[in-house]
């Protein structure tokens, strides 16, 4: 929708016809992440390509790009789909990540505890989501000889007991210009992010080593469009959580909050367009997500309505076909004074749409 109304003809590739993209663009190409006619039957169509989604396989982006410019390109995504690559990468150029070792059994977990400590969380290296394939173990009676029985890669992390979780979005042209957006503060509820405010309640000096750890970030895995890095605050440190090279669910805010959407602003990068100014247009806005779970057991959404009587309020809805518990269908965003009033806004016309 940024690209269109900047003039751009936009093309989508998708898995099933109707996909929420699928329902704005010029263009649609659907195929398997494997069909090579589909994919180049749509790349070739194309002047530049970009993506909203980091576990397509890497060799599905570098053919898209034989035929045009890819951003972000293959490397990036392999890495990023990885979680101990990702970690590796980011640690040996010297950025402050969470403490990390790889795990493949029980044996191996109780030695990475002797280096991190308890608690720990364990995840897959790959394709987890909103906490799935995670879990937490306290000690080494937690641990399970069959939760390594896939044989899947997996990492452990020392559980950071953080002040709290800000997230940093950062666009890179193709000609290497870069520009952070505001720092978002994060709340998660059973690992799935719930509410996003901004400006993040960080002292100046933390936001400016945040903006640089995302820019270094970007500029290490050579990613150009969007970058959005995780970070964990603890004691006036940053430090990285995972990273995802595309537009992020804390940064929707933006098309009401900023002069610049994190939208458009992709669209300028990969375009190696001037980058839009990113600050914000208010004193503070928040964002809270619409899982699911506000449907009924029937799939009828609940009565937009009620949200929409507090005013002013902005209800985004996703398109998506078929709600499920924990799935985002959409948010609510409000802008105003403060981060603290406007979550307390969003939060309140949230609470309106339960059953
Ligand atoms: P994903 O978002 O892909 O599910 P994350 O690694 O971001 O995976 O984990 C989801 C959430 O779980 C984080 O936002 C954070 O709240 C919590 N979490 C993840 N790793 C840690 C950690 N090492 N210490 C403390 N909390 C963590
Ligand atoms: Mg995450």
């Amino acid at each position: 929708m940024a690209a269109a109304s900047m003039g751009y003809e936009v093309i989508v590739f998708c898995q099933q016809e109707n996909e929420p993209a699928a329902q704005v663009c010029h263009r649609v190409v659907t195929g398997a992440w494997d069909d090579r006619e589909a994919i180049d039957r749509f790349a070739s169509q194309c002047d530049v390509i970009s993506l909203e989604f980091e576990n397509i396989p890497s060799p599905t982006i570098a053919d898209c790009a034989r035929h045009a410019a890819t951003h972000p390109h293959a490397n990036v995504l392999a890495i990023v789909q990885d979680r101990l690559l990702e970690k590796g990468t980011l640690s040996d150029a010297g950025l402050p990540v969470t403490p990390f070792a790889p795990v493949d059994s029980r044996e191996s977990a109780v030695e990475a505890a002797e280096s991190l400590g308890w608690p720990m969380i364990i995840k897959t290296c790959r394709s987890g989501y909103d906490g799935k394939g995670q879990f937490q173990v306290g000690g080494e009676a937690d641990l399970q000889p069959s939760d390594f029985a896939d044989g899947g890669r997996w990492i452990a992390e020392k559980r950071i007991d953080f002040d709290r979780e800000i997230s940093v979005v950062v666009a890179r042209t193709v000609s290497g210009q870069v520009q952070t957006f505001p720092i978002f503060e994060n709340q998660h509820r059973n690992h799935i992010l719930d509410v996003t405010t901004t400006p993040a309640a960080v002292s100046e000096q933390l936001a400016e080593r945040a903006r640089q750890v995302a820019i270094e970030t970007a500029e290490v895995l050579d990613a150009v469009g969007l970058l959005c890095v995780e970070m964990f605050v603890c004691d006036e440190q940053v430090m990285i959580n995972e990273v995802a090279p595309r537009p992020h669910n804390s940064g929707h805010l933006t098309i009401e909050a900023c002069h610049t959407s994190q939208f458009e602003q992709q669209v300028r990068a990969i375009c190696n367009l001037p980058l839009g100014r990113t600050d914000l247009v208010c004193g503070g806005a928040a964002m809270a997500n619409l899982l699911g779970d506000l449907w009924s057991a029937d799939g009828d959404p609940p009565d937009w309505t009620q949200a929409l009587e507090v005013d002013p309020v902005r209800l985004h809805l996703y398109g998506k076909r078929l709600a499920k518990p924990g799935r985002k269908m959409g948010h609510l965003t409000a802008l105003g004074d403060t981060p603290e009033s406007v979550a307390e806004r969003v939060r309140a016309a949230r609470s309106r749409l339960q059953h």
